[in-house]
């Protein structure tokens, strides 16, 4: 073949992949939870009446005398219900022929594990429910959870939710400012930590951390300390304001009535990410929230009653408290929770948890996908992972070169793939497939759940048509949304209900094509506008990412005399491949190739790592700022922070990446 020949061909190639779609099989939809694809038309002729019936699968103390009262931007979920979560997650599953059923399956890092049934976890939550209380804790009362992924997490969260007081969990890899500052938002009472965590067979000095943030926490009175790495951690105990856990729970009577709690009572507030800014408090209530994400997780991962259900997410996040905790638990489910990191101790950490506890269902995020790719196959393939059913992702839009890789490598073509788009705000995923009703596109995240009505708008409140970038919007009430931001209504207000009447604006930007599917573009400002074409990062990116020695990109759109913006695109590659000016051109001219000269990036500039959140998504704020010379913006939220003085400095001593 000549090489236009060849260019050509794979140009060709390349747009039928955008065209691939992958049906359920028919052996799968045979078996599906959902298969009857008027669920959608139903829930939209009757949203309240859609709910009310999942609402019915929960144990209720009182029942509700109104569905929905929605007085936009302010919603209550089924009025005067009474309920209690943990009642709902354990104590009913205890009661029930769950009650020997493992609950909990904790792999710790080194290699310990353990099993919690559905009869043992009530009984340790219930002896910390009563721990909280004898500490002073009372209903409505915050307490602050800062902890590695430990099953005493998961307890300490049950056990808050069983007395009613709220829970704020800080993902366990934040500074001690990072804890502080979200311990004095919430007005915390009591802290929850360990003496430390394991991580990649260090520890991370959980304790010390929480000491340094306590000097300036003045609502804290109490601390409750977790032993889970012993003598590897040098810790001191404050004597009248900290406690061992094990001395605590040890004189505690495992009897502890739930708490009946409004379904409008906060459940807890937790931070988000802080991919574009400062973290919000966002506050989520008990009814509708337990309603969304237990629907959400039985339809969409299709969950069995024997099945092993394993969301990899660390509980830090949402996506830990709604499909590691919250939503499992509600439906009686076995999950899985892993303490450590998918390299450690070797590269096939996953596969091999997979493996041992022959999990059916996989739920993981993008950057981790990026990660295996870049290890290479060999990994996955060495285990048995015939036991997967239904494999997922979350937190950024998968690039379609990272999906048919999990396809192929993971599900091995045999399990469909749900890429479910979702926010901290949203609290339950909103847009997804349902595994055995749709037809997947790679990169796509294709349609919103059942009675969800989302739309993409342009700046004026009309929907641009089919294809056009513009503005993810919620148009309808949900039961899991959020209701406000903790302690600053008018920041809900503002930052989300402004921009259109009666409409939540997402801060996503997205398009829909000519079949209705969603296509998730990242972040509002993450859309750049080259010589007036609207062009996403996500686009670009994706592009460089299916070049076979690129490993993950970052693209931003950086100031441009003539364009508005120009393009910069940030690259790791595959290991083994050297850095070269060749290989630049090569890349712009592949992106040329892939979406059109107007997407050619200006510059590439190659990197070792790209700097993420601590929930590992690529912050582009802060390579904008480094690509325009500016300070760099709020830091607090980086996993890594010397990664991007690094990269500053780099960036600064390269001139501007050409
Ligand atoms: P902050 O709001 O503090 O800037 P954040 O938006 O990263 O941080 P999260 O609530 O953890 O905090 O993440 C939600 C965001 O993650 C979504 O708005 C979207 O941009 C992205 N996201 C999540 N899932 C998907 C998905 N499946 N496809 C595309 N994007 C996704
Ligand atoms: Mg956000």
């Amino acid at each position: 073949m000549s090489d236009k020949a060849a260019t050509a061909q794979e140009s060709l190639e390349a747009l039928l992949k955008e065209a691939r779609s992958f049906p359920p099989s028919e052996e799968f939809r045979r078996q599906a939870n959902v298969s009857d694809p008027m669920i959608y038309e139903a829930a939209r002729q009757d949203l309240e009446g859609f709910w009310a019936e999942e609402a019915k699968r929960l144990d209720w103390f009182q029942t509700w005398s109104k569905v929905l009262e929605w007085n936009a931007p302010w919603a209550k979920w089924f009025v005067d219900g009474k309920l209690n979560a943990t009642y709902n997650c354990v104590d009913r599953h205890a009661k029930s022929f769950r009650r020997n059923k493992a609950a909990i399956i904790w792999e710790g890092e080194p290699g310990d594990s353990r099993t919690l049934t559905f009869e043992a976890l009530e009984r340790e939550v219930n002896r910390f429910a009563n721990v909280l209380k004898s500490l002073g804790a009372k209903k409505g009362d915050r307490v602050a959870i800062y902890m590695g992924m430990v099953p005493e997490l998961a307890i300490a969260m049950l056990a808050c939710a069983k007395i009613g007081a709220p829970h704020s969990v800080v993902f366990g890899g934040f500074s001690a400012e990072s804890l502080r500052e979200r311990i004095n938002d919430a007005q915390a009472k009591i802290l929850i930590t360990c003496d430390g965590g394991w991580r990649r067979g260090g520890v991370v000095p959980l304790k010390a951390n929480a000491d340094e943030a306590l000097t300036g926490t003045p609502t804290i009175e109490k601390v409750v300390v977790v032993e889970r790495v012993g003598k590897a951690a040098q810790i001191a105990m404050k004597p009248g304001r900290d406690y061992w856990w094990h001395e605590l729970v040890a004189n505690a009577s495992d009897q502890c009535d739930p708490e009946p709690m409004d379904a409008e009572d906060m459940l807890y507030i937790l931070y988000t990410s802080g991919t574009t800014g400062k973290p919000k408090g966002v506050v989520h209530t008990t009814g509708g929230y337990l309603v969304g994400t237990s629907t959400t997780h039985r339809m969409i991962f299709d969950i069995k009653e024997d099945d092993v259900y394993w969301c990899t997410a660390d509980i830090g996040w949402v996506t830990g408290h709604s499909y590691i905790v919250y939503g499992p638990l509600a439906n009686g489910c076995t999950t899985v929770m892993y303490e450590g990191s998918p390299d450690y101790p070797d590269r096939g950490r996953f596969w091999s948890i997979v493996a041992k506890y022959r999990v059916n269902i996989f739920y993981t995020a993008p950057t981790a996908i990026r990660s295996f790719m870049r290890w290479g196959t060999e990994w996955p393939a060495k285990y048995d992972l015939s036991s997967l059913r239904v494999i997922g992702t979350v937190g950024e839009p998968i690039n379609p070169e990272a999906w048919i890789w999990y396809h192929q490598n993971i599900g091995r073509e045999r399990c469909p793939i749900v890429d479910t788009w979702w926010q901290t705000e949203t609290g339950m995923i909103l847009i997804t497939p349902l595994p055995g009703l749709t037809a997947t596109k790679p990169g796509s995240a294709t349609q919103p759940f059942p009675g969800v009505e989302a739309e993409v708008l342009d700046g004026k409140d009309r929907s641009v048509g089919p294809g056009a970038g513009g503005y993810l919007v919620l148009s309808k009430p949900w039961p899991a949304m959020f209701r406000t931001i903790y302690g600053d209504p008018d920041r809900y207000v503002r930052q989300y209900w402004s921009q259109y009447d009666g409409k939540y604006f997402t801060g996503d930007g997205a398009k829909v094509d000519e079949d209705g599917y969603f296509w998730l573009l990242g972040r509002v400002d993450d859309v750049m506008n080259v010589a007036g074409h609207r062009i996403s990062t996500y686009e670009v990116e994706s592009a460089l990412v299916d070049h076979p020695a690129v490993a993950e990109a970052a693209v931003i759109g950086k100031t441009h005399e003539v364009k508005g913006q120009g393009i910069a695109g940030f690259v790791t590659l595959k290991e083994g491949i050297r850095a070269s000016a060749k290989l630049k051109d090569e890349l712009k001219q592949h992106v040329v190739k892939k979406i059109g000269p107007i997407a050619r990036p200006d510059d590439i500039f190659f990197t070792s790592e790209l700097p993420k959140t601590r929930s590992a998504k690529i912050m582009r704020r802060l390579l904008r700022d480094i690509a325009e010379g500016r300070v760099l913006g709020d830091t607090t939220t980086l996993a890594d922070p010397a990664v991007t003085s690094r990269l500053k400095r780099q960036y600064e001593e390269e001139g501007k990446g050409d």
